[in-house]
C-alpha cells in the first residue's frame, strides 16, 4: 500500500509513517524544511520506500498535484499548533482552512487512485465549553463552532488558544463540506485527539522548537514550571502510539469511512503528571514545582466519550504513567 502524509515531519506525522513502514507499505511525505525530512530518512532507514517531497506552502493547491498521485490513501497531518499568535488568521486559521482545502481538492482533481483521506482534527474541533454542565462528556456529535464566532467577533486580540481552536473547528467542516459539495470518489474519515503525549521521534533542534503538546511535558523537568495549576477543564490526553495507529485504522477499516473519532485515553492533572515523575524519574524530582500539590486532583476527570474509537478502531490505550515517561525519556537531552 502506498500513502502521502502532508507534514510528516511533525509530531503525529512521523509517527504515522513510522508504523506504516513497520507495517511494509511506501510512504511519501510532504516536507516544508529538508533538514527535518533528512533526520527522518536517517531514522527510518527505510530505503525506496520513504520519500519525501516539498511542499512549502500547504495553501497552494498546485503544490499537492503530483504528491497526490500514486497514493492509495492520504494522511492530512500538517496544521500549525500553537497557541500564541499576533494573527491568528495568518498564523493559525488561513493555514488550517486552505491547507485542508487545497489538499482535498489535489486528491480529488489529480489523486485517482486514493481511497480515502484521513484528517487530523482535534478535540478542539469537538468540545464547545458547557459551562451550565461541568460532568458533560463529549462525544462525536459535538462541535466547537463558537470558537470561529469568539474569533470574528474579537478579531485580532483573539486569544491564540480560541483562534487555535477555530482552526481545527473551520478546517474540519470545510473537509466534509467538500466532499459533500463535490461528490468526491474518495472517502473521508477525521481523528479528533486530545492533547497528545508520547515519545518524540521527529527533528527537533533544541528544546523552544518541541512541538506544543510534548513542551508542556518538558516545563515539568525544566524548572520552567514553578506551580502545578489546579485540575483545569479539558485535561485530557492520548499516547501518540495510539494517535498514529488509530489514523492507520480510519485508513483500512471500511466502518471507519465517512466518520470522525475522538481519542482520548482519560484525564490528566498537574499533580498527577508530577507524582509520576517523582515516582518513576526521581532524578528529576528536584526540578518540579513545589507549589499546588492537590490530592484531589490524583483521579482527574475523563471528560470525552473514546467508546466509538475503542469499539470502531480498536484501540486499546497506553495508559498515562507510560506516556508521560516514555515522552520524558525521549526529550531528556535538552535538559
Ligand atoms: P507539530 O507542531 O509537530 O506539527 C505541525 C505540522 O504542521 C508540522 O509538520 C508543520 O510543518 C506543519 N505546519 C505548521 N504550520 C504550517 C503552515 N503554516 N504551513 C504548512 N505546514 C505547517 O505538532 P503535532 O504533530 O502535534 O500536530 C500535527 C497535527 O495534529 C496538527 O494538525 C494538530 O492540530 C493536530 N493535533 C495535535 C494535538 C497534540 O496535542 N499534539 C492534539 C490534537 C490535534 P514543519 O514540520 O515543517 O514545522
Amino acid at each position: 500500500q502506498r500513502a502521502l502524509i502532508t507534514g510528516v515531519t511533525s509530531y503525529i506525522g512521523a509517527h504515522i509513517a513510522q508504523q506504516l513502514l513497520e507495517k511494509g507499505w511506501y510512504v511519501r511525505g510532504t516536507v516544508r524544511t529538508q533538514a527535518k525530512g533528512q533526520w527522518l530518512h536517517d531514522t527510518f532507514k527505510a530505503g525506496d520506500r520513504f520519500e519525501t517531497v516539498e511542499v512549502k506552502d500547504v495553501q497552494k493547491k498546485e503544490l499537492f498535484t503530483e504528491a497526490v498521485k500514486g497514493v492509495d490513501y492520504v494522511f492530512h497531518v500538517a496544521s500549525p499548533f500553537f497557541l500564541t499568535s499576533t494573527d491568528p488568521y495568518e498564523d493559525l486559521i488561513n493555514p488550517a482552512i486552505n491547507g485542508t482545502l487545497s489538499l482535498v481538492s489535489a486528491v480529488h482533481e489529480h489523486g485517482q487512485g486514493v481511497k480515502r483521506v484521513v484528517v487530523t482534527s482535534s478535540v478542539a474541533a469537538v468540545a464547545q465549553p458547557h459551562p451550565e454542565d461541568p460532568n458533560y462528556v463529549y462525544t462525536e456529535a459535538d462541535w466547537n463552532d463558537a470558537a470561529m464566532q469568539i474569533v470574528e467577533k474579537e478579531g485580532k486580540n483573539v486569544n491564540g488558544g480560541l483562534a487555535y481552536m477555530a482552526s481545527k473547528n473551520e478546517a474540519e467542516r470545510a473537509a466534509w463540506r467538500f466532499v459533500e459539495q463535490n461528490k468526491a470518489k474518495f472517502e473521508l474519515a477525521v481523528i479528533n485527539p486530545v492533547l497528545v503525549f508520547g515519545p518524540a521521534i521527529h527533528h527537533v533542534a533544541k528544546a523552544e522548537d518541541l512541538n506544543t503538546s510534548v513542551a508542556f511535558l518538558y516545563m515539568f523537568i525544566s524548572g520552567a514550571k514553578t506551580t502545578l495549576n489546579p485540575q483545569a477543564p479539558f485535561n485530557n490526553y492520548v499516547d501518540v502510539r495510539d494517535v498514529a495507529h488509530a489514523h492507520i485504522q480510519a485508513a483500512v477499516l471500511p466502518e471507519a469511512a465517512g466518520e470522525r473519532f475522538i481519542l482520548s485515553a482519560g484525564g490528566f492533572s498537574d499533580t498527577l503528571i508530577a507524582s509520576i515523575i517523582k515516582k518513576r524519574l526521581p532524578q528529576y524530582a528536584d526540578k518540579l514545582p513545589k507549589e499546588g500539590w492537590n490530592e484531589k486532583d490524583l483521579k482527574p476527570k475523563t471528560e470525552a466519550d473514546n467508546s466509538k474509537s475503542r469499539k470502531v478502531l480498536g484501540i486499546d490505550y497506553i495508559p498515562l504513567e507510560k506516556s508521560v515517561v516514555d515522552t520524558i525519556e525521549s526529550i531528556k537531552q535538552f535538559i
